[in-house]
């Protein structure tokens, strides 16, 4: 029988071949407690509920949320710190387009100030209006579900929108919209210095990508956004409404899985010094 990380395998060094130079794979003794890919399968269709019945049991991790080297408590606060100051002194504040007339309250961003991963989605829906908070209606219930199908906590990870005001009846973004909230986006990302990110649904793609191919054309490349990997899937909305896109979701979150882990690794071989006491 093949080996089920064959596939990964395989991807990481197509993505390195095709120029992504920070992709870093050698093969290597996969965890134990990865699972084979009917297993995956499986967990994927649990993933994402079957409408209309209610929420499913959440999956068991695929595996435990890795951290190669120990998290620096000190580069968590600093980060947090600052992130607050972003807030408080910008986003929380901001008049420069016209959704902050609507708003009932800016949706800055939740998680790990020092995650490695950064999931980005559209705009605040009405449930994270009201709240504060991105991701917490429906579509953010299933993808909870999904981080932890692939073996990650909300707290590991970094969820922001493009947007931190909710457009008025969750009407596209306008241009001018993303012209002024982008940069916050990005002075998250300075901040949290993320491995990767994950774009979630088209509208966070193309936005981010400035692109308006469609989302099937995005997904499965390793894209750059202003020089941190990306990689692209369905939006969990999406998925409450399309269940044919749970397997696809599920293979793009494995491959997002599997390059934050060579990433980390990465990173923390070079930081540590090598057994015969030469600096990585
Ligand atoms: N959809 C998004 O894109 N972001 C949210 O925060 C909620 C729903």
């Amino acid at each position: 029988m093949s080996d089920p990380r064959d596939d990964l395998r395989r991807w990481l060094a197509q993505q390195a071949e095709a120029g992504h130079q920070r992709v870093w794979f050698e093969p290597r003794p996969a965890p134990a407690v990865l699972r084979t890919a009917a297993e995956a399968a499986d967990t994927a269709a649990q993933a994402v509920p079957a409408e209309p019945s209610g929420p499913p049991e959440p999956p068991a991790p695929l595996r435990p949320a890795a951290q190669v080297a120990p998290p620096d408590p000190d580069a968590r606060a600093r980060k947090a710190e600052a992130l607050a100051a972003l807030d408080r002194t910008q986003v929380s504040i901001c008049t420069k387009c016209v959704l902050h007339s609507s708003r009932t309250r800016t949706v800055f961003g939740v998680g790990n100030p020092d995650a490695n991963v950064v999931f980005v989605g559209e705009a605040p829906g009405r449930d994270e209006d009201l709240k504060g908070e991105p991701f917490v209606g429906r579509a953010g219930q299933l993808l909870t579900k999904i981080l932890a199908a692939i073996g990650f906590e909300r707290d590991d990870v970094y969820i922001a929108n493009v947007l931190k005001c909710r457009p008025p009846n969750n009407r596209d973004p306008l241009p001018d919209e993303v012209g002024h909230c982008e940069p916050y986006l990005l002075a998250q990302l300075d901040v949290i210095q993320p491995r990767v990110i994950c774009a979630l649904g088209k509208h966070a793609a193309q936005t981010l990508l400035r692109t308006t191919s469609a989302l099937g054309r995005l997904r499965g490349t390793v894209h750059d956004y202003n020089g941190i990997p990306m990689i692209v899937t369905y939006h969990p909305a999406a998925l409450l409404r399309n269940s044919q896109w749970k397997r696809p979701t599920w293979e793009d979150v494995q491959k997002l899985r599997a390059l934050h882990d060579e990433l980390v690794a990465e990173s923390a071989g070079r930081a540590s010094p090598s057994v015969d006491g030469d600096s990585a």
